[in-house]
Order: structure tokens, then C-alpha cells, then sequence
């Protein structure tokens, strides 16, 4: 089976830098991290590959430092890696970012299951896993938190949908995007550290995608443009009420006609 689980490098820790002028996060030179839903992403699919045989591709887009965590993930299990890097790639939405993933899937050996995180912990849309299903026309689940195993071509599992447990049964190929429940991921194994450390990650230009549509890569392929992006302003001052319902939201109406948004 060949299993292609989709990671993001996202900024280290909460203090995010913006690039207001842009609209954009400042990226280089930023201390980073695989998005941590990716990791739950990446263990399930290395997981089945231990249960079914087969191989486990690792697919990021992003600057070529993104490349760190696709080492880190050959230390966790993962057989190739690819990085989609390329100028035309940059400033893409989640729309442009789906078409440039699902345009890479479709060159990579046919996969499985396509795994992806929930969502990142950046831009944390959760639009990028159920994206990438619909450009190829795969069936999907999102929220998926028990794998009960693959048997006749399908999946069986059972997704989180906040007030219920969905199970089902998916045909394969599918996308799956995945929750923190689904697993406990493992730590790096210093044994695959050492074993990996010459493995090469493939760096794929847009050239590579001859064939796509290229209007649809990057800043030109987005439909949606940030407008202004900009950190929230820190709250100086807290005050605590107390009250029943009534006494509070009049002390509410008054805060707010005072503060002028009424
Ligand atoms: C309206 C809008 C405009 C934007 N404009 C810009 C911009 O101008 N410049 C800019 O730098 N960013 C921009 N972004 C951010 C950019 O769209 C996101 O970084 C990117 O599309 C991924 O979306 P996300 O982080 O919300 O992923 P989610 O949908 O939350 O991610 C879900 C899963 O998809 C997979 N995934 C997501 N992104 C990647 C990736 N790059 N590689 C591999 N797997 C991935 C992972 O498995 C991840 O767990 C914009 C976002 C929006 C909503």
C-alpha cells in the first residue's frame, strides 16, 4: 500500500511575527516546527504500513528550509520525501496550496490513503485536506480519530464531528484528515536518525507540474487576497464582574455604548 501524508512547517511557540505591508507571516528565518496535527497524520500512516506493508511518502510546500521537517519525519517513519518550492508557489491561499498539492499527488506513485492534519496551527483553516480531495475527486472524512483497520479496499473508521462519533466505512483511494485522538505519535528513533541522514529530499520547482494549470499556483491562483493582517492588540486592563444575567448584560449595553460600538 503507499500512503502520502501531507506536512506543513509552521512557526515555533505563539508569538507569530506579521509582515503587515504583505499581509503575509514572516517565515524565514523564523524557528519552526511540523504542524503537530501532521505528526497524528504521519504516525497513522506509518502505522498501517507496519499493519499492511507498503511505503509512506511524506509531500510539504514551502521554503526550502521546510525541508527539516521532512528529514524529521524520515526519523519517524516515512520512506520519501518530496517539497514543493518554488517562487510561483508563494503567497497561495488554501485553494492555490490544495491545487499545488493535489497537482504533486497525481505525479507521485498512486496512493491509498492521503493523510493530512486536521488542521496547521498557522493559518489554521482546516480547508487544505478536504481541498486536495475535491481537485482529485476523492472520497473523504475530516476529524478522523479511531482507524479500525482496511480489509476489501476500504477503510473503516470513525470521525469526531464535536457532538457525535461518525463511523464509516471509506473506499480506496481516500484523504483522510486526522485528529490528536488517533494516536499517540512516536518519538524520532536514533536508529532511523542514523540510517536516514544521507536520504535525500526531493525539491520540486514548478516545472515539475508541466501539465497543470500554472494560473492556478501561488499569489495569481488565489482567489481570496488578506487585506491587512495584524497581530490583536494586547488588553491593558481587565475587569471582572459579577452579577446575575439581568445586571450584567446592562453593564454590558452601558461598556459598549461607552467604548462607542453601540
Ligand atoms: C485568505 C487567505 C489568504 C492567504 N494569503 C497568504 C499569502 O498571501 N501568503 C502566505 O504565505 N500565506 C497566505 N495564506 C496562508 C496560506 O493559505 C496557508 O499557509 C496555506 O494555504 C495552508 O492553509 P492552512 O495553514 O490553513 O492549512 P490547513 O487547511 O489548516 O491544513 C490542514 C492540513 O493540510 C496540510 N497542509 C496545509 N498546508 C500545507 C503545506 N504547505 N504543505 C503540505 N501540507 C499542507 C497539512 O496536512 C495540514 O495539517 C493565506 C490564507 C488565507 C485563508
Amino acid at each position: 500500500m503507499h500512503f502520502i501524508v501531507c506536512i506543513k512547517q509552521v512557526p515555533e511557540g505563539t508569538e507569530v511575527e506579521i509582515d503587515e505591508e504583505k499581509g503575509i507571516l514572516k517565515r524565514e528565518g523564523v524557528e519552526s516546527k511540523l504542524n503537530v496535527y501532521d505528526a497524528y497524520a504521519l504516525e497513522a500512516a506509518v502505522s498501517l504500513k507496519e499493519t499492511y506493508g507498503g511505503k509512506v511518502t511524506v509531500l510539504s510546500m514551502g521554503p526550502l528550509q521546510a525541508s527539516e521537517v521532512i528529514k524529521e519525519a524520515y526519523t519517524l517513519g516515512a520512506d520519501d520525501g518530496y517539497l514543493l518550492s518554488d517562487r510561483k508557489f508563494a503567497g497561495a491561499d488554501t485553494l492555490a496550496t490544495s491545487y499545488a498539492l493535489a497537482e504533486a499527488i497525481r505525479r507521485l506513485p498512486p496512493a491509498d490513503v492521503i493523510f493530512c492534519g486536521m488542521q496547521t496551527t498557522d493559518g489554521d483553516t482546516a480547508q487544505v485536506g478536504p481541498g486536495i480531495a475535491e481537485l482529485l475527486e476523492l472520497p473523504h472524512a475530516s476529524y478522523v480519530a479511531k482507524i479500525q483497520g482496511i480489509e476489501d479496499q476500504s477503510i473503516e473508521l470513525e470521525a469526531d464531528m464535536g457532538d457525535g462519533i461518525e463511523e464509516l466505512r471509506i473506499e480506496l483511494p481516500c484523504l483522510l484528515t486526522v485528529t490528536k485522538e488517533l494516536n499517540q505519535p512516536r518519538l524520532p528513533s536514533y536508529r532511523l536518525k542514523k540510517a536516514t541522514e544521507n536520504r535525500e529530499v526531493q525539491i520540486w520547482d514548478s516545472k515539475r507540474l508541466e501539465g497543470a494549470n500554472f494560473a492556478y499556483f501561488g499569489l495569481d491562483g488565489s482567489p481570496t487576497q488578506v487585506e491587512r493582517i495584524f497581530p490583536p492588540p494586547k488588553a491593558e486592563t481587565k475587569e471582572l464582574w459579577q452579577g446575575d444575567a439581568e445586571e450584567l448584560s446592562r453593564k454590558f449595553y452601558a461598556k459598549l455604548k461607552e467604548l462607542k460600538y453601540l
